[in-house]
């Protein structure tokens, strides 16, 4: 108990409380937010890392290819590229309206490594300060800024690799690193992205959150007066203020903040530390800690289950229900998209800058109508079109072969469709081009016309 860091308490407050005998247990602590976060903080840098690399979501910005969730979205796919950003866009809305900052203080990248570049540091002077024991103090210093910064230069290559994998491919982007090529697009933007991130774990880190990110600024715009928030709350200052003033709620603050003042400051990121200290500390007195999550700054307590679990997971009116519903509906609406999606596209059209050509060969007389056929094979696998006729008695194709397809090739060819002159009527014939591509049986049939000379 003696190590408890008591400071001098406010004018006009009682003075701390002293640690006393507890019979029993101390208060139980809610939840160890610290251990949890740095857990969660691990489990999203494999994931950022592993996005790019498995195709989970990458947007190839040389290929023109957007990859989600193992779908390869082309870019003249518009409609689908559109939803599905609409959709992540509306998925972050909606989490920070129901649950304010969570992201910034759980998952966000800029977060998890500036409290990892802190970390680092603090290590290092600790280290540094017990081997170099015979250094001065200048010389300690230097020493650890020279290995502060060499080390961050190293992660900030790395995570700009990772960062650029989002945007190209990472193989063509490791040779590129690997011949330390700084002519192309992607070499040019890997030493950029590497500079940026250099400066700012070096140098900007939490300060980013609160000057730069407007993300923290449009929360205050997303919340409302049920949005989950930290929130300090003690009896009035008429009453005997149960807060003993050790501040470890403002020394565990990653962002310098004193959270007693105001739950609403922007620089809060609702990480919850606060609330692990001061149950800490409290608890040592058996009394429960004073910081809370709680659904907006009247709202209950979140660990309060006397409420409905709907209540409970933040679904708390009719705004919530509908902004859920509306979520619901494009995850829906998406899924429907990309299971309908083709992985063969194929796009039949007439080339009608003659309308017919007659060709002879022997004593055979042929008409000719000329078509195009664009294919796109929009997997990572070979694939397979076939071409036939339907309702055109007589006829025969030229591209009577399958089309053979590389993985995400594309491939236009310009053929021709042939009938003796006696099986059609003249003029204008209706008729269907069946396309069925492999794997996967897609077929979609075409309707086209067929012109025959009308003095045949
Ligand atoms: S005040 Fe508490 S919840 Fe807010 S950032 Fe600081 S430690 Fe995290
Ligand atoms: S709120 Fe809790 S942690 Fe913060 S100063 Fe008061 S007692 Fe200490």
């Amino acid at each position: 108990m003696s190590n408890i860091d008591h400071s001098q308490p406010r004018p006009g407050t009682r003075p701390a409380l002293k640690p006393v005998p507890i019979e029993g247990r101390p208060a139980k602590r809610r939840m160890a937010f610290h251990r949890y976060r740095k857990l969660i903080h691990l489990i999203c840098l494999l994931i950022f890392i592993i996005l790019p690399f498995f195709n989970v979501m990458r947007f190839d910005i040389p290929r023109q290819r957007f990859y989600f969730a193992g779908y390869e979205l082309w870019i003249n796919e518009f409609g689908i590229l559109f939803f599905t950003l609409l959709f992540l866009l509306y998925a972050i809305t909606a989490a920070s309206m129901l649950y304010g900052r969570v992201y910034c203080g759980f998952m966000c990248p800029q977060m998890i490594f500036s409290e990892a570049a802190n970390g680092v540091e603090d290590r290092l002077r600790r280290l540094i300060n017990r081997r170099g024991s015979r250094l001065s103090v200048k010389q300690r210093q230097l020493a650890v800024i020279a290995s502060l910064y060499t080390l961050t230069g190293l992660a900030s290559v790395f995570l700009a690799f990772v960062f650029i994998s989002y945007f190209v491919e990472p193989r063509d982007l490791l040779q590129r690193l690997l011949i330390f090529d700084l002519k192309s697009a992607g070499g040019i933007a890997g030493a950029a992205t590497s500079l940026i991130i250099f400066l700012d774990f070096a140098f900007l880190r939490q300060r980013f959150c609160k000057l730069i990110c407007p993300y923290g600024y449009l929360q205050g715009m997303l919340g409302d007066n049920h949005t989950l928030i930290v929130h300090y709350r003690d009896k009035s200052v008429e009453e005997e203020r149960d807060c003993i003033e050790c501040r470890k709620c403002v020394r565990v603050c990653h962002m310098g903040i004193d959270i007693r003042k105001s739950p609403f400051q922007i620089e809060c990121i609702h990480c919850g530390e606060c609330i692990e200290a001061c149950d800490e500390i409290l608890g040592r007195f058996g009394k429960e800690g004073l910081i809370h999550y709680t659904w907006g700054e009247h709202g209950e307590v979140v660990t309060d289950r006397q409420r409905s679990f709907l209540h409970w997971i933040g679904l708390r009116d009719a705004k919530r229900a509908v902004v859920i519903l509306v979520l619901l509906f494009y995850a829906s609406g998406l899924t429907v998209f990309l299971s309908m999606r083709d992985n063969v596209m194929v796009q039949v059209s007439p080339v009608r800058s003659t309308l017919f050509s007659l060709e002879e060969s022997g004593t055979e007389i042929r008409v000719h109508n000329t078509f195009r056929v664009t294919v796109a094979n929009r997997q990572s696998r070979p694939a397979e079109l076939r071409l036939s006729l339907v309702g055109l008695p007589g006829a025969s194709i030229e591209l009577s072969q399958p089309l053979q397809l590389g993985a995400n090739e594309s491939v236009e060819k310009i053929f021709d469709i042939s009938v003796p002159p006696t099986a059609l009527p003249s003029g204008v014939n209706h008729f269907e081009i069946a396309s069925v591509a492999q794997p996967g049986d897609e077929s979609v049939n075409f309707k086209m016309t067929f012109i025959t000379p009308s003095n045949k």
